[in-house]
């Protein structure tokens, strides 16, 4: 860093991972904690404010910030200490959860909690408080953490274990409350790289639902939804339920025999499938991609246990590389709500039927089974939550908002949550109606007591009014 300057080399164009926003900063890569107290030093020397920011894999704005200083933290990715014998890993900010697992998994350990790509840095998966396909039965990841390291605002170094309330509210607290710069993180024992997983093809919402309950108790559980399908169809797809193998198996630990064919159906190379996806990703291809996955699942979503390994299984989006360009040019954004038990069938039929009557149906529907958990800014619930990607167009988009608008209505009406590390059109109002003014006032404390400066920022906070003007 040279003084108190700027340098214009450093402007860049940082974007959501949906593609769909974008903002220019000044990006700085900091690789020790010192250095990351200087980059606060000059945020508050030159006037800018600070956006923090991992692997960029929010969907939305909640990494970027217009003419911030983004203090990338991915450079910061040693791992400091690995204990094979109690499974504790002590790393760096920047860790991606890919190293994570590959340190681990030869001594039959494996992340407590994983997101569908293996590309998020450690503290970015924390400061959204990421949970995984076993939500419901492991928490989210913010629960596996012993203790980690934080440099708040004014450049103080605070060491955080679950006693302390800042570690709930730090954690989830995207961003905005401090630069996490290391993390102590219990990984989960595994004898076995490999998972049962049982494939069950589902007619409709209510069998979704149904089947979801029926394999209540497993490790993970997740399943795919076709949100072109109408009537008695609606919420119909194919179901996941799989569990960690109790059999040892050794070969299966090793990291090569995780690694993702690098062709797509034996012939065509991963790195050139997204062409072919973008070809196809408009309405009426999609709803026929849709259909014919469907159909496919009637074949083999017969409940018959197949064998799949950890990371095929937990990061089947990584197959794809540069998947997201397929929207482009707009991009997509995801909108994922989060609905309480006796409310997830009327909520998730509505907005189904409701993107359908706007015509903007979403080419890739998701519902995983979630539980409530303490953190400051929680978006789990005793409940489902159903993720919808939909492309955006310039045209489309003013319709696009207003729809998730309206979805919303519904799902604070049913007391549901929303999700920042997906978020790309809550208002003010939203925010406040879901979170609660008590949590927006803890979040205010927390604020004046660890960022007094007010430096730390994001285009998300912005917009939905987490900042004071
Ligand atoms: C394909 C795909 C699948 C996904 N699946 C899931 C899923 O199954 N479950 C799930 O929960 N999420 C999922 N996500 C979302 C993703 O896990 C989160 O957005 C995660 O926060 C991304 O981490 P990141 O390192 O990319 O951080 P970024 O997206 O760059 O930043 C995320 C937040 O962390 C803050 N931040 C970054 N670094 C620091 C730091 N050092 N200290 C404090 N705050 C910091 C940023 O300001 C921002 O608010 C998925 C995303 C993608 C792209």
């Amino acid at each position: 860093m040279s003084g108190a300057r700027l340098e214009p080399e450093r402007i860049a164009r940082l974007q959501g991972f949906g593609l769909a926003c974008a903002a220019d900063a000044y990006v700085v890569r900091p690789t020790t904690v010192d250095e990351v107290r200087g980059v606060l030093d000059l945020a508050c020397q030159t006037g800018r404010k600070v956006v923090l920011r991992g692997a960029g894999c929010s969907y939305g704005d909640a990494s970027i910030a217009p003419e911030a200083l983004a203090l990338d933290c991915s450079a910061m990715n040693r791992i400091l200490a690995w204990d094979p014998a109690t499974g504790v890993i002590d790393a760096e900010a920047g860790v991606s959860i890919e190293s994570l697992w590959r340190t681990a998994l030869p001594d039959g350990w494996w992340p407590p909690v994983v997101s569908g790509t293996m590309m998020p840095t450690l503290a970015g998966a924390l400061a959204m408080n990421i949970h995984g396909k076993n939500n419901s039965k492991a928490g989210t990841l913010g629960q596996h953490v012993l203790d980690l390291e934080v440099l708040d605002g004014a450049g103080r170094s605070h060491r955080l274990t679950p006693d302390d309330e800042a570690f709930r509210a730090v954690i989830s607290g995207a961003g905005l409350l401090g630069v996490i710069t290391r993390v102590k993180l219990q990984m989960h024992r595994v004898t076995s790289g490999n998972l049962q997983v049982t494939p069950v093809s589902v007619g409709n919402l209510d069998a979704q639902l149904a089947t979801f309950d029926e394999f209540e108790g497993v490790d993970y559980r997740v399943s795919w939804v076709d949100c072109f399908a109408r009537g008695a169809r609606l919420g119909r797809g194919l179901f996941h339920a799989a569990s960690h193998e109790s059999q040892p198996n050794a070969a299966s630990l090793r990291p090569e025999s995780q690694d993702l064919p690098s062709k797509v159906l034996g012939v065509l190379p991963k790195s050139q499938v997204w062409r072919a996806l973008r070809a196809l990703n408009r309405p009426l291809w999609m709803s026929r991609v849709n259909w014919a996955k469907y159909a496919a699942s009637r074949l083999h979503g017969d409940r018959r246990p197949f064998t799949q390994g950890l990371v095929a299984f937990s990061f089947l989006l990584d197959y794809v590389p540069d998947w997201r360009r397929a929207y482009l040019p707009g991009g997509f954004i995801q909108y994922q709500s989060f609905v309480p038990l006796a409310e997830a069938r009327r909520v998730f039929r509505a907005q189904i039927e409701m993107q359908q009557k706007a015509g903007l149906v979403s080419f890739l529907g998701v519902i995983k089974r979630h539980r409530p958990d303490d953190f400051l800014f929680t978006h789990a619930v005793d409940g489902y939550s159903l993720a919808l990607d939909f492309k955006v167009t310039p045209q489309a988009w003013p319709r696009l908002r207003e729809l998730c608008w309206r979805m919303n209505d519904l799902v604070i009406e049913a007391g549901g949550r929303f999700y920042f590390a997906k978020d790309s059109t809550l208002r003010p109002q939203d925010v406040c109606a879901y979170l609660g003014e008590a949590t927006l006032k803890r979040f205010r404390d927390f604020r004046a007591e660890l960022d007094p400066h007010g430096l730390f920022t994001s285009a998300l906070a912005e917009r939905v009014g987490l900042l004071p003007d």
